[in-house]
């Protein structure tokens, strides 16, 4: 199995340097990725009644000592005290958590406003020592795809079912069957005895009612609530722990104080759904390259076609189709060097490219293309406009590979 750094570099899509330990350079083909992730995950948002916001990076450290994080998490933070100001004491987040609280507290919020679901695509930064950084599974820079549901408690098994949905939804893409683990009240938890029955049978009832089998890890909750892991086998057999619906009855509502007026007129306090769907962008990309080595999904593959000219006489033709399979939407590029074509072949296979396309006299003349494709292999002529439709359709329904 080849290393997603190998493979990072192969395709070109990020490197590391010394200058900025565990945090990735994302070079423009890895960007690619990141952006082609970033816009599905927007459009499932919008679909899903989300709503996007972004929090500041450096906050006052009461925001973390009120959390809690500060007392117990703080080794893996950075900090630091306004250098201009010396009372001024100042975090660079390591979650989004906290500061979601502040954007709905910023107005009185009814029943009729939950769920409240916020968004945030939040860069993140955690202290890990030096010697455990490794390539993009463990990074001080964290991109997340966070989400944080405010709801009423009789809300959160359908939450928690909306939530599993995007989690199917999202892995079938990748041919990925994620399982799940439910993951109960530890001994030292907050909260009452009540609360954590109800939360734990919601949660084991939203995963019955989508059909899901999952195990159930006793005791291994937060202090806060329990929770739902969401882990995939890839292609080498791995488990990974990627998604998560963390239920939290106590650590975001009471602290922050994040009320709501029921229909009744009383101020209750919402319980808080804390979700991500593949947990980290570097991550999920590290593990996507590995599983696939590195031959990605249409969609998400920097270049999805390349145009091949055999010789001299069929350049103009390459560049022509890759330009107007660009006009299309279509990632494509020509190559129309002088090496040979067996040379040029290997050259894009090496880049995992899903589409080669050759063109020599034959393909000119028919106004076709000769077509290898990076699972299916030789496909043989085809003619542009078929072949077209037939990727952009591809492209268009994300299929796995
Ligand atoms: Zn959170």
């Amino acid at each position: 199995m080849r290393d997603h750094r190998e493979l990072g570099q192969i395709l070109d899509l990020f490197s590391f340097q010394e200058i900025a330990p565990g945090a990735p350079f994302w070079h423009s083909n890895g960007m690619i990725i990141f952006k082609e992730l970033e816009k599905y995950l927007r459009e499932e948002l919008d679909q899903m009644g989300y709503e996007e916001i972004s929090t500041p990076i450096i906050v006052k450290r009461e925001v973390f000592e009120k959390s809690g994080h500060w007392e117990h998490y703080r080794e893996n933070m950075f900090y630091f005290d306004n250098p201009r100001d010396e009372n001024e004491h100042l975090v660079i987040k390591p979650m989004n958590c906290p500061e979601s609280t502040f954007v709905y507290n910023s107005r009185i919020r009814s029943y009729k406003d939950l769920p409240f679901r916020l968004a945030e695509i939040g860069r993140l930064h955690r202290n890990e020592l030096s010697g455990t950084l490794g390539g993009l599974f463990r990074v001080r820079q964290i991109t997340m795809d966070d989400a944080h549901v405010y709801a009423a408690p009789k809300q959160v098994k359908k939450e928690i079912m909306a939530i599993i949905e995007m989690i199917e939804k999202f892995y079938a893409m990748f041919d990925l069957k994620p399982t799940y683990v439910l993951a109960t009240r530890p001994e030292k938890a907050l909260g009452s005895a009540k609360d954590w029955d109800l939360a734990e049978k919601a949660l084991g009832e939203a995963l019955e009612k989508m059909s899901k089998q999952f195990t159930i890890a006793k005791g291994e909750g937060a202090f806060y609530g329990p929770k739902i892991e969401v882990h995939l086998n890839d292609s080498q057999g791995r488990d990974w722990q990627m998604g998560t619906a963390q239920l939290d009855l106590v650590m975001l509502p009471k602290q922050f104080e994040t009320y709501y007026t029921d229909e009744d007129g009383s101020k209750k306090l919402p319980w808080v759904i804390h979700r991500a769907i593949f947990g980290s962008f570097e991550r999920f990309i590290g593990m996507l390259l590995e599983h696939t080595d590195g031959k990605l999904p249409l969609w998400l593959s920097p270049v999805q076609v390349a145009i091949l000219s055999i010789g001299e006489a069929q350049a103009n033709y390459a560049e022509k189709i890759a330009k107007t399979l660009v006009k299309r939407g279509v990632r494509a590029k020509a190559d129309t060097s002088g090496d040979t074509i067996g040379k040029k072949i290997r050259e894009a296979e090496i880049r995992r490219v899903p589409y080669i396309l050759v063109a020599g006299d034959k393909e000119v003349q028919n106004k076709t293309l000769n077509v290898r494709h990076y699972t299916a292999g030789q496909v043989g002529e085809m003619e542009l406009g078929a072949l077209s439709k037939k990727i952009q359709k591809e492209i268009k329904e994300k299929i796995s590979r």
